[in-house]
């Protein structure tokens, strides 16, 4: 978001801003935000499809419906950092999928090898992240 920030002109972005009503008026769009209205020819709409089905049913019901009833569910994910010098040698590959078929709560667990500067040098670890839902 910095980066595409310092490429625009200020005025045009608002950060922290939820949309809370969008309607289709004559010419294009009425987009409402902090209980301030503001007309635009168009709107992307990106944010989850839920929240999209929240504001696009007072549009199109069927659309709002269709988006609302697109499922999400909470996760968490668990990063673990280990010292790549006491590892030795680890597998080739990004880690593993776990099929659902397993039962197991852990889905994939990628592996990604990164420097890190550490307090008095750099070091190399390897972060493990388990990401279970
Ligand atoms: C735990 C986790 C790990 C992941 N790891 C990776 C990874 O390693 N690599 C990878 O490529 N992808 C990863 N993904 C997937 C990636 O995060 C998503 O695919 C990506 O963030 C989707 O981007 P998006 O902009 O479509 O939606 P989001 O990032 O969900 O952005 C939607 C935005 O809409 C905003 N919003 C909601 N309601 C409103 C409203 N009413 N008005 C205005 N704004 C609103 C939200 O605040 C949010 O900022 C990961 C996802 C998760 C959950």
């Amino acid at each position: 978001m910095d980066a595409l920030q310092s490429k625009l002109n200020l005025s045009w972005v608002r950060v922290s801003t939820p949309v809370s009503a969008l309607a289709k008026v004559e010419n294009g769009w009425t987009v409402e935000a902090a209980g301030v209205k503001e007309n635009y020819d168009s709107v992307i709409v990106c944010s989850p499809a839920w929240a999209a089905g929240v504001l696009l049913s007072p549009v199109d019901e069927v659309l709002g419906d269709d988006l609302s009833a697109i499922p999400y569910s909470s996760s968490i994910t668990v990063n673990l950092l280990y010292d790549e010098a006491t590892l030795g040698k680890l597998p080739d590959g990004f880690g593993f999928l776990v099929p659902a078929s397993e039962g197991r709560r852990c889905w994939p667990a990628p592996l990604c090898i990164a420097s890190f500067w550490g307090v008095h040098r750099r070091e190399r670890l390897c972060c493990a992240r388990f990401w279970a839902a």
